[in-house]
């Protein structure tokens, strides 16, 4: 039976590979005393969901955690609390979310669609196969510092990159339109920069983002490794304790951590990330508060500090041309959503979101 004596310390406890630790082990106390075991939620699949527990992977009926609001519905990467007694098996609780990626619906319904919970690493993947498309690299920033989680670029097919000077050149261009974000390079086909990646990811859970072709599958599977996915699948139990293969959406790294690669996450588009922008332009919010006007668009208001470094060479004209097109959108998108909710969120994954961060800079200082 699984208690709380059984696993004194998280990092021993069965779970410790999908991300269990102290904070998650203590907002589940008053749970754990009405004898609900900890799980976390790996696919969600119409009405039912499948949680990693202690035992194993079991299916759970979500009918007791599913509001009408879509944004509190179970999805993967959620830990929740399930009742291991009743049947069918019922999750009961879901517990406060760390981060959360979120779009919007390209249905009529302009709610936004929570597509994985408790993300500690967005990575950003991008081809240098084909001609960098820097614009593109900012919105998936701007969307993976809005859900809270820690953006990484990993530029991928570094083999198909003729010259070592070109690549360091593209490296700098990134590393430009990305600040406060490492910039990896990694190659499927050679092996290169696969160990840093693996390093990186292996103190959280992780999502893939990037556009199709940039190379996520491919890196999914040499971060997984084969065996890796075939013993996950194997391992799995069903409630009557057969192993079953199912397909799963949350998996454990062999070099440690976790990733989520859910169908939808892959499309991801923008959903009210404000927040996120400001990340992405750092430089340019940086730049706005020593406009005169309060409220400057930096089009063509006096004093307009932004403008001034445009002129003076210090801010290249594309980022704040990529600074106005993504504001542009977002303001389309944010119109588009309920306020009251929105607020909501936003209050509390900023409040996260700079924690996580002001955790990353801690642990990379500290190197
Ligand atoms: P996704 O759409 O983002 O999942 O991209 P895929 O993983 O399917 O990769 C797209 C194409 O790029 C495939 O043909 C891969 O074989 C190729 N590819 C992926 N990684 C590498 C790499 O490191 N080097 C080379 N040369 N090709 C790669
Ligand atoms: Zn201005």
């Amino acid at each position: 039976m699984t208690s709380s004596s059984a696993f004194p310390s998280p990092s021993a406890s069965p779970l410790a590979p999908y991300g269990w630790d102290d904070a998650w082990a203590e907002a589940f106390a008053p749970h754990l005393s009405r004898g609900l075991l900890p799980a976390r939620v790996i696919r969600v699949d119409r009405g039912q969901c499948d949680v990693a527990t202690a035992d194993g992977v079991l299916r759970a009926d979500t009918a007791f955690v599913t509001p009408h609001d879509p944004m509190k519905v179970v999805c993967t990467g959620d830990w929740v609390a399930v009742d291991p007694a009743g049947r069918p098996r019922y999750v009961r609780e879901c517990l406060p979310r760390r981060t959360a990626f979120v779009r919007s619906t390209s249905s009529k319904r302009s709610e936004g669609q929570i597509l994985a919970a408790n993300v500690d690493h967005a990575v950003v993947a991008v081809s240098l196969a084909v001609e960098l498309d820097l614009g593109r690299v900012e919105r998936f920033l701007a969307l993976a510092w809005e859900s809270g989680a820690q953006p990484v670029v990993v530029l991928t097919k570094a083999d198909l990159v003729p010259a070592p000077a070109t690549l360091g050149h593209l490296v700098q261009d990134v590393e430009a339109a990305a600040p406060g974000v490492p910039v990896l390079t990694v190659s499927a086909a050679t092996g290169e920069g696969l160990d840093v990646l693996a390093a990186v990811l292996s103190g959280g859970t992780a999502v893939l983002l990037g556009q199709s072709g940039a190379g996520k599958s491919t890196l999914a599977n040499a971060l997984l490794g084969e065996d890796a996915m075939e013993v996950q699948a194997t391992r799995d139990m069903d409630g009557k304790g057969r192993h079953t293969t199912t397909t799963r959406n949350l998996l454990v790294l062999p070099g440690g951590g976790v990733l989520i690669d859910t169908p939808g996450l892959r499309g991801v588009g923008l959903w009210d990330a404000e927040t996120g922008v400001g990340q992405v332009f750092a430089e340019i919010e940086d730049l706005a508060a020593d406009c005169r006007f309060q409220d400057c668009a930096h089009l063509a208001e006096p004093g307009c500090a932004v403008l001034d470094a445009v002129d003076s060479g210090a801010l290249p004209g594309r980022r704040l041309d990529s600074y106005r097109k993504l504001i542009r959108e977002n303001q389309w998108i944010v119109a588009k959503t309920d306020a009251r909710l929105r607020a909501e969120i936003r209050r509390d994954w900023k409040r996260k979101g700079a924690e996580g961060r002001a955790a990353m800079e801690a642990k990379r200082g500290r190197r």
